[in-house]
């Protein structure tokens, strides 16, 4: 297969930009000049027509396996009032028989008027007697009906679990809000659904990533029944797409520790090769961990969900095994807490596996230079900067916003940038990711931007999609830029990323998208001009023209 005609950047490390490149046995076997390559007599030749072309973009902290559930619950994330959400379930009961539970995702009061947490009261009149538990939008809240909290065995006596609370009214009754790992309490009693259902939902979240321009994604935290239905379509043939799993929970870390190495399932689809640990909460719910108090909840400097000694055994354990290792730390405390230990078990010498910090959300001064010295990888989704600048200078007050969302900084300071969105969080669109990266604006219209000497460039932006992502998981070698014997996972863009108005950034497409070489994902006007040989039998379509 030879493409050709285009704008594509390779990203290797000169920052090539060529015009040609030829794709055979799904790997990339020349980028260079047309002149240079001699197609073979029968080999199929597509025209860019000029487009822009990029190796797929890879989303390096992204849930899969909780977008895909997401799509099999109640989606709370337009909803603008506690009213709104209760209809919903209202709604939803009607359709259920009795004491049937309703799931939901995505709530989110920082967009609410008044933005109180909700309470189970409204749940219980909309829908009485049906357990309900609802995913707050960064997954570090749930908000319960009366009828969950009873079956959960939750009261006015019942006592936080370690690295959680249970938010009680002024008379310390529940007030159906449980915070971080008190949210366990619940939701392990949630029916999950059926392999057939979920397997479908995979298959269509895939499908939508794929029309955004991702041909893979880091999905820190994924658990056994998810890895089980992952495997099923890749033996299917019905995963084009490329997930690096970190584990998460005791049972699915027991299975692999006994395994005792990494696993990669179908022609690099699957690795399941990190850990995945929570070292804190969420901004938004105040449960990130602080070295001084919140300024809007001046008794509460957040969560410490698992003791750093525990942190750094299974560091040490799952490093000593080849994995490697992503800790989510959110609040200053938090990062400096994880840096701490990753300090200690780099000093242990021995295998030296890939560490990264998920979120480095809210730094320290004196922790900003400490990722490049210790060559840890801070993992960082430029979208959550710009949904969470609404509010988070009433968390955080002025002075610390200084070290927030601040990959400039990081930048500067010798170290490279995961790029990510955290989908379900935020949506699972690369481009709405690089263009905050590069504006730290919000999407809806022109912004001089917030913070805006945090900004990165559009180069840098795009390797942390791609070639910085795929150095973060140690694959280097194959994956992140188009340079011979690498894997053919590439985009072809409806507008060039690099000379679009900024505004534009986060309205680019793929119309093309390959994955291995095979189309993944096509536009209409490119779907029908491609040979009907490229197209694979799980490719989707979509119309961009508009
Ligand atoms: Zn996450």
């Amino acid at each position: 297969m030879l493409l050709t005609n285009g704008r594509i950047h390779t990203l290797d490390a000169a920052g090539s930009v060529v015009d040609t490149l030829v794709v055979r046995d799904g790997r990339v076997a020349f980028a260079g000049r047309r002149a240079d390559v001699n197609p073979a007599a029968r080999e199929a030749v597509l025209d860019l027509a000029g487009r822009t072309v990029l190796p797929g973009l890879v989303d390096g902290h992204g849930h899969l396996m909780l977008l895909a559930r997401a799509r099999l619950e109640l989606d709370l994330a337009a909803a603008r009032s506690e009213d709104e959400i209760a209809r919903a379930v209202g709604v939803a009961a009607s359709r259920l028989r009795p004491g049937e539970w309703i799931a939901g995702r995505g709530w989110d009061q920082t967009r609410w008027p008044g933005q109180g947490f909700p309470t189970r009261a409204s749940l219980d009149r909309a829908a009485p007697g049906h357990p309900v538990a609802l995913v707050r939008v960064d997954g570090h809240a749930t908000w319960a009906s009366g009828a969950a909290l009873e079956r959960a065995g939750i009261g006015r006596h019942s006592a936080d679990p370690a690295g959680g609370r249970i938010v009680k009214d002024e008379r310390g009754e529940p007030t159906g809000i449980l915070i971080d790992l008190a949210q366990d309490l619940i939701r392990a009693l949630v029916p999950p659904p059926s392999e057939e259902r979920f397997d479908a939902a995979v298959e269509a979240v895939i499908a939508e990533c794929l029309a955004k321009g991702l041909t893979g994604a880091h999905e820190p935290g994924l658990d056994l029944g998810a890895v089980a239905s992952y495997t099923r379509l890749i033996g299917r043939g019905r995963f084009p797409f490329r997930v690096f799993a970190a584990l998460s929970g005791k049972k699915a870390w027991r299975q692999y520790r006994e395994r005792g190495r990494p696993e990669s399932i179908g022609d690099g689809h699957l690795t399941v090769g990190a850990i995945k640990l929570w070292l804190d909460g969420a901004l938004g719910s105040r449960g990130a961990a602080l070295h001084a108090p919140y300024c809007d909840d001046p008794a509460n400097t957040g969560l410490v969900l698992v003791p750093p000694e525990e942190v750094l055994r299974l560091t040490r354990e799952a490093a000593a095994l080849g994995f490697h290792v992503w800790v989510h730390a959110i609040g200053d405390r938090a990062n400096t807490l994880v840096l701490d230990v990753f300090e200690r078990a780099l000093a242990d010498g021995g295998p030296r596996p890939r560490l990264r910090v998920e979120h480095a959300q809210i730094l320290a001064p004196a922790d900003i230079p400490r990722f490049a010295r210790l060559g840890v990888v801070p993992s960082m989704q430029p979208t959550h900067c710009t949904s969470d600048m609404r509010w988070a200078e009433e968390r955080l007050g002025p002075e610390r916003l200084a070290g927030a969302y601040a990959w400039r900084s990081v930048l500067d300071s010798g170290a490279y940038v995961a790029g990510g969105s955290d989908f379900p969080v935020e949506d699972a669109n690369p481009f709405h990711g690089i263009h905050a990266a590069v504006t730290r604006a919000p999407r809806e219209g022109p912004d001089p931007g917030w913070q805006p000497a945090q900004r990165m460039s559009r180069e840098e932006a795009v390797r942390a999609f791609t070639i910085w992502n795929a150095r973060s998981i140690g694959r280097e070698a194959e994956l992140g830029s188009l340079e011979p014997g690498k894997r053919a996972d590439l985009i072809a863009l409806s507008e060039d990323v690099f000379a679009c108005a900024p505004e534009r950034i986060a309205r680019i497409a793929p119309v093309l998208t390959l994955v291995g070489g095979a189309v993944a994902h096509a536009d209409q006007e490119v779907g029908a001009s491609l040979p009907t040989s490229w197209r694979s039998s799980g490719m989707s379509t979509s119309d961009t023209s508009a």
